[in-house]
């Protein structure tokens, strides 16, 4: 599938969270996370020429598969599961989105301390408290947040979260706001924490509002996946 009028949908987005922001009255920069999953490398040929810089894949072996295809140097995010004995692929990631476990954070700090250079993560927290979703109970972050405090091998950036699909305004907002609670515990107990990753194509205009500083969109911009 070609992207050739992906240029108009990232204008057209930008408009859409600009408005949002200020509505939200947040004063947050939104960076937009391109999710290229499931397409090839000329949709991240196609994010990029849109100036987008960043992209998000959920799977190791797919994304590893398309870096060696694409010649653009756009920060790879991951923004999926990722198994606790795969944690060297984060060679080849800006940013981990997933920290949904503390044995994933404790197989994250040593492979951080053994390269000698921490990795950027963000806790994926589940507010919601969905069973079908990974993540940290909202409920357990300020105890994890303390556990995570002697790690040097990360560096909690901030928090990953997803709202359930097809949910209402009002539980959007208990989501994403659970979200904002999140990242102040985890500032709290001393974390650099000042990201909150949350919003996809369906619901990323309520997050924007509640603070969102990046969003992970796919199907707005290169249409439905198969
Ligand atoms: C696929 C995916 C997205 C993007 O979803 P869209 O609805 O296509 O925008 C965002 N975040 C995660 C974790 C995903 O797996």
């Amino acid at each position: 599938m070609p992207f050739h009028d992906i240029a108009g949908r990232v204008s057209e987005v930008r408009e859409r969270i600009a408005a949002a922001s200020a509505r939200g009255g947040h004063g947050q920069q939104v960076t937009i996370i391109a999710v290229t999953k499931t397409h090839g490398p000329e949709a991240v040929r196609a994010a990029w020429s849109a100036g987008l810089y960043a992209v998000g894949e959920n799977r190791v072996q797919e994304a590893v598969r398309k870096m060696t295809a694409v010649e653009v140097p756009v920060a790879w995010h991951l923004i999926g599961h990722l198994q606790r004995n795969k944690v060297s692929a984060l060679e080849h990631f800006a940013v981990l989105h997933s920290l949904d476990s503390v044995r994933l954070a404790e197989a994250v700090n040593e492979y951080g301390v053994r390269r000698g250079c921490a990795v950027e993560v963000l806790m994926q927290v589940n507010v919601s408290g969905e069973a079908s979703k990974g993540g940290i109970e909202l409920a357990a972050v300020p105890v994890e947040a303390e556990r995570l405090a002697g790690f040097t091998g990360l560096r909690v950036a901030g928090v990953m979260t997803m709202a359930p699909y097809g949910a209402s305004d009002c539980e959007l907002r208990r989501v994403f706001q659970g979200a904002r609670t999140a990242r102040d515990m985890l500032t709290s107990a001393g974390h650099p924490a000042s990201e909150l990753s949350m919003g996809m194509s369906n619901d990323f205009e309520v997050a924007v509002e509640e603070g969102a500083t990046m969003v992970r969109l796919g199907t707005v911009l290169f249409g439905a996946r198969s």
